[in-house]
């Protein structure tokens, strides 16, 4: 069982916390299952966009954007943003399907200042030519996409895919993936399915009036499956990669034991994965960079972090473990002396959790808030806000009948 004592609780808070989630568009040239946003509004403007971002800066002390839709490479404006965000010195990071993404665009992008992609991946996509593929198979699509992106050279590359019941344990046929692309990818992010279902749940707004929640996107009829949890996801990880560990964790908003973020970072070279870090060294890089530019850490500047990394190891002993790794391989392999040391986090993420009394358990200092009408709110919620104008509260209907 997992043990919170053994991860270090990530600092951030409402208002100093590495991201900013902005976005930009509701627009998507796909259809996910499992969106949480639906096309209502359009593009922003780059005026309102910028005065966003001025937002953020002002109330929330970033360190980097992370510029998410709908699809952002489909705004007109993409590029121009991301050149007003690096002018504010703070790192732009594009989330996306990857679909629009073409070597001149990103080149374009880069040149603007961008520090990298988060990509969505998966197999429950629906993309034209990758239906019924496994996620196996679309470690293809994931291959094009990091090579593009290396070719470029200098940006920060992250993959994430949505984890339902059914794909579950093809968990590590991805994890297996980024280990076998350690140059080329930095993190992957492996965030469980959720859905409201309709046939035995009541939603009521703010005045207690009842809803159609079947105007949200993330609701659907019925949901037989069990859904999967953090743990259930690190565990999977740890089972098959045993020099995996985490480090990091932001808890729940209202359950003590949940585990709405876990992250952790494996070290490595093209050869050989060593090991990862431990909560030592998790706590030093964030209050390390924390002292040092004024802005907790979400993403690295580079993932080429160099042995200098194991000088670490002596207050760390999960990171004592990699570098006794390294050591043996090098005394086996010495020209793997040569070899770059390179992180690739991995990150679950287990998202909110309906709670029978009618509330939702969300992740602790919400790392993804987003801005709606000059207010923070959870950007997974926004569209309760757009629809309803504030949170629901959805009641399994069996507990609303016997409250009357
Ligand atoms: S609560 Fe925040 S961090 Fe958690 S899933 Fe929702 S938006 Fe993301």
């Amino acid at each position: 069982m997992l043990d919170k004592r053994n991860f270090y609780r990530l600092p951030w808070s409402m208002n100093d916390n590495p991201i900013a989630w902005i976005e930009i568009t509701d627009i998507c040239n796909i259809h996910c299952e499992g969106c949480y946003r639906q096309y209502m509004t359009g593009h922003k403007s780059l005026e309102q966009l910028k005065e966003e971002v001025l937002f953020f800066k002002q109330w929330r002390n970033p360190d980097n954007f992370s510029i998410a839709g709908g699809e952002p490479l489909i705004h007109p404006h993409i590029v121009e943003l991301v050149a007003f965000m690096a002018g504010q010195g703070i790192k732009p990071v594009i989330l996306t399907n990857g679909q629009a993404l073409t070597p001149e665009l990103l080149h374009e992008l880069k040149k603007a200042g961008l520090a990298g992609f988060t990509m969505h991946i998966d197999s429950h996509q629906g993309r034209p030519h990758w239906k019924d593929k496994s996620e196996k198979e679309h470690n293809e699509l994931r291959q094009k996409y990091a090579d593009m992106v290396a070719a470029e050279g200098g940006l920060y590359l992250v993959f994430n895919s949505t984890v339902y019941p059914s794909t579950f344990h093809e968990i590590p046929d991805v994890v297996r993936w980024g280990q076998e692309n350690f140059e080329k990818v930095q993190g992957l992010v492996f965030i469980t399915y959720r859905t409201a279902t309709l046939d035995d749940n009541v939603a009521t707004d703010k005045n207690d009036q009842q809803v159609d929640i079947s105007k949200l996107s993330y609701t659907r009829e019925t949901f037989d499956e069990r859904f999967v949890t953090s743990p259930e996801v690190y565990q999977i990880i740890k089972d098959n990669f045993p020099e995996y560990e985490a480090s990091g964790y932001l808890g729940g908003s209202i359950r003590h034991d949940s585990y709405k973020w876990l992250i952790g970072a494996q070290v490595g070279s093209k050869h050989k994965v060593y090991g990862s870090v431990g909560k030592k060294t998790m706590e030093l890089a964030q209050t390390g960079h924390h002292l040092w530019t004024g802005r907790y850490l979400a993403y690295l500047s580079t993932a080429k972090i160099g042995s200098k990394i194991f000088w670490l190891a002596p207050w760390d002993s999960t990171l004592r473990q990699a570098w006794k790794s390294r050591v043996n391989d090098v005394l086996r392999h010495p020209g793997h002396l040569l070899d770059g040391v390179y992180t690739q986090s991995i990150g679950i993420i287990q998202a909110p959790d309906l709670l029978p009394d009618g509330r939702a358990d969300m992740c602790d200092s919400c790392p993804d808030i987003t801005i709606y009408n000059g207010q923070f709110v959870n950007s997974c919620r926004m569209d309760e806000y757009r629809l309803f104008g504030g949170f629901l509260s959805v009641t399994e209907k069996k507990q609303a009948e016997q409250q009357q």
